[in-house]
């Protein structure tokens, strides 16, 4: 794994002399956190648990329990889920050493796990000893015009509230194990994500509440862990005060801010986007480099917001612009306290937090 050394790692602590702004990273492997690690993050910004989910031994009971008609169904192939998310985590706790860890509940449209195309179909009924017509029957129930405005993200956890409760199941049984013996104690932070109103993140907050409460009466024992939110569509900005009377931290993604925001297909980037930035209609691309008139906006009325009612609110940022210098110089200005990037930008957005550090002080010198 990488480790930085010589003079790259002496300008690296020059620079972190520097900055204000911790630097964490999104991962969810043990390889991506130990990655991040060695090129100094922090913590981990975000852990996207969907990706724990496309193993080759775990995607079959994924389906298994999308397919399913009913609760009781699901919740027989969510079980059988647990032991694989538990050791998931358990292994993240592991490896960060009790640096922070914001873990994500489950986020994309469901049709991501499903299987696509006939012979595709065919071979996951028989997998799942169903017929074939049956499962077609429930793929077409599932089928939704614009997934990404769709079933996905916190609502999918209003709807099926028991996929989050086996997420925090396996998230307080992995920390309770992992603290046992540790010098750090483990820190999660569990994130809902694509929230949009408060009573979304209340119903799921009380679900995680109640599974926590469940596991620490079985085990005999507690673990300090906080429940926040991402802010990533305009009404969740626009109503950050409103959502922050329940998330105890905010985490900015900008990627689904800046689809909402212009109306812009993140998927569908290449295809008139480039003529744009040829003809500057647009001076630059809104998924690289935070849009801080319209995009940028929002994340510093979302921040002003959760302030207001949450004075010390936790802030950060965990969009693709987390790693992207003249963004991170931008969230410098809002005064969030973290960004969140890709393990191998970590040392860019080190140096880039304390170049805005340094220039923020100079100009405030320089004002006052
Ligand atoms: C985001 O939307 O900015 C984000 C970090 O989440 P994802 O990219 O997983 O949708
Ligand atoms: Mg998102």
């Amino acid at each position: 794994e990488p480790e930085l050394s010589g003079d790259f790692a002496k300008v690296m602590e020059w620079a972190d002399k520097h900055r204000r702004m911790r630097v964490r990273a999104n991962a969810e492997t043990p390889l991506d956190a130990k990655t991040a690690r060695g090129f100094g993050a922090e913590g981990i910004g975000l852990c996207r648990t969907e990706h724990m989910f496309f193993d080759a031994d775990r995607i079959n009971v994924v389906r298994e329990m999308i397919l399913a008609e009913s609760e009781q169904g699901r919740r027989v192939a969510l079980d059988k889920l647990l032991p694989f998310q538990r050791s998931d985590f358990e292994q993240l706790f592991e490896e960060m050493k009790g640096l922070p860890i914001t873990i994500r509940l489950l986020d994309p449209p469901l049709h991501e796990f499903l299987p696509h195309g006939e012979a595709e179909i065919a071979d996951v009924a028989k997998a799942l000893g169903r017929e074939v017509k049956d499962v077609k029957e429930r793929l077409s129930s599932l089928h939704e015009q614009n997934p990404m405005l769709g079933h996905r993200g916190c609502r999918l956890a209003v709807s099926y509230p028991e996929i989050a409760e086996m997420q925090a199941r396996a998230i307080f049984e992995a920390g309770l194990a992992s603290a046992e013996g540790a010098a750090d104690p483990v820190q999660p932070e569990i994130m809902v994500p694509l929230v949009s109103t408060k009573k979304e993140l209340d119903l799921v907050k009380a679900v995680i509440d109640q599974t926590a409460a469940k596991v620490f009466a079985e085990k005999g024992s507690k673990l300090n862990y906080t429940v926040g939110t991402m802010i990533e569509l305009p009404r969740a900005a626009l109503t950050a005060d409103k959502i922050a009377h329940t998330a105890e931290f905010f985490s900015f993604g900008t990627n689904d801010l800046t689809q909402t925001t212009f109306g812009l297909s993140r998927d569908d980037a290449g295809s008139f986007l480039p003529a744009y930035l040829r003809q500057n209609i647009l001076d630059q691309d809104p998924f690289v480099s935070l849009d801080q008139e319209g995009v940028g906006q929002l994340v510093a009325i979302g921040a002003e917001k959760g302030r207001s009612v949450r004075s010390l609110i936790k802030l950060g940022i965990c969009g693709e612009h987390g790693g992207d210098p003249a963004s991170i110089s931008f969230c410098e200005g809002v005064g969030l306290d973290y960004v969140s990037c890709s393990p191998y930008r970590v040392p860019i957005a080190r140096l880039a937090a304390a170049q805005a550090s340094l220039v923020l002080r100079q100009q405030n010198e320089a004002s006052s």
